[in-house]
């Protein structure tokens, strides 16, 4: 079956504000709108951002009489947790995140020796229609807003302080979603997510890596905001033929325009681009592909590329699968021969069907 592919969100109510939507001027606007001393704004974005705390009733600076109109117009709950996995010994935790409308989303935390990451949602669903990525195939729900995207960090943030007494380090855009198909809320996520206390969670740019199937004009939209997050391109093929197929965005903008753009960010943001290879058997693993993957962005990026490949984590139901490890061993080899950087990516939580989507796909 051939989806179709869904750049604007269905219509529907979207969930109500919270602290976390607003920027500065709007939470000294929300405070003075409750009638509170303008001093009030910087107490609660601390609380939030600073102790990661989203409940008013916590709050001990905030005087008890006042809590509950705060809780009721800045801090809703939006996500609620209806699931935890944890495999890799516990140093994989998914959670499947249910929102105030029903839509589900999920986020992992993995935790490694010199780095704690959490991969995140952008949407609920995905219209990109991918036909190897799980969550491609279920469509779009909705966007996330800007506090659901940034409660997915606290909630991450939260754990490694209390469970963990260390710091969340890295945030990856690769849960669920397009998140340059939800360019302004995630954009207000990820300049809170990098904006010192009390405006932000104060985690590093570099450290942040945004997602995309390539929505070519996004990418360039991206560069010129000169935040210095990561980008990474999900390229899958170097052709378009096969392109056009394995990544359905690709029949708007062809491989040559997606480079075109990812040469524009790293030119901008002087940061290497990070591109994407899902490695499926027979599909797309064939040496000439590796040749010609290497060659093309040895001349569009040069040393600004570095290719993830990615062994494909199967879905239930399809017939593909990843390639087997001599196969992944020379393709990796030729797109080095082209003179590009390239590793294999690790692959956390696969038992957990932590990776790309499935778990809500499973329900
Ligand atoms: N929509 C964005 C971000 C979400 S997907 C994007 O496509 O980049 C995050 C990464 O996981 C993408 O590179 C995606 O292509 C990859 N991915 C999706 N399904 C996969 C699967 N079954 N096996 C391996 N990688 C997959």
């Amino acid at each position: 079956m051939k989806q179709q592919l869904v750049f604007e969100a269905p219509r529907r109510a979207m969930p109500p504000q919270h602290l976390a939507d607003l920027d500065e001027a709007g939470r000294a606007a929300a405070v003075a709108e409750l009638g509170l001393p303008a001093f009030r704004a910087k107490q609660l974005a601390n609380q939030y951002y600073g102790r990661l705390i989203a409940d008013p009733q916590q709050m001990t600076d905030l005087p008890a009489a006042v809590r509950n109109q705060v809780a009721e117009k800045l801090f809703p709950a939006l996500i609620n947790p209806v699931r935890e996995i944890q495999c890799d010994a516990g140093e994989t935790r998914k959670t499947l995140w249910r929102a105030v409308d029903g839509s589900t989303f999920e986020s992992v935390l993995m935790r490694y020796p010199q780095r704690n990451t959490v991969c995140i949602s952008s949407q609920a669903g995905c219209g990109m229609a991918c036909p190897f990525c799980a969550t491609g195939q279920g469509g779009l729900q909705r966007n996330l807003t800007t506090a659901e995207i940034l409660e997915q960090v606290r909630a991450a943030s939260s754990t490694m302080r209390a469970e963990h007494d260390g710091r969340l380090s890295n945030i990856v855009f690769m849960g669920m979603g397009e998140p340059l198909a939800n360019y302004n809320r995630v954009l207000g996520a990820v300049r809170r997510i990098i904006a010192p206390p009390p405006n932000g969670f104060g985690i590093s740019a570099r450290s942040v890596t945004v997602s995309t199937v390539g929505l070519a004009p996004a990418i360039r939209k991206l560069a010129d905001e000169r935040l210095g997050v990561t980008l990474a391109l999900s390229l899958h093929a170097p052709d378009d033929e096969l392109r056009d197929t394995l990544v359905p965005v690709n029949n708007r903008w062809k491989v040559s325009e997606v480079l075109d753009a990812a040469r524009y960010y790293a030119d901008t943001t002087g940061r290497r681009v990070s591109i994407e290879y899902a490695l499926i058997r027979d599909v797309n693993d064939q040496p000439w592909r590796a040749d010609l993957l290497g060659k093309k962005l040895h001349g569009a990026l040069g040393p600004l590329a570095h290719v993830n490949v990615i062994p494909l984590n199967p879905t239930p139901g399809s017939e593909w699968d990843a390639s087997p490890k001599p196969a992944e061993r020379e393709f990796v080899k030729r797109v080095r021969e082209r003179g590009v950087s390239c590793t294999v990516r690790d692959t956390r939580g696969r038992e957990i069907a932590a990776a790309c989507g499935q778990l809500a796909a499973e329900g």
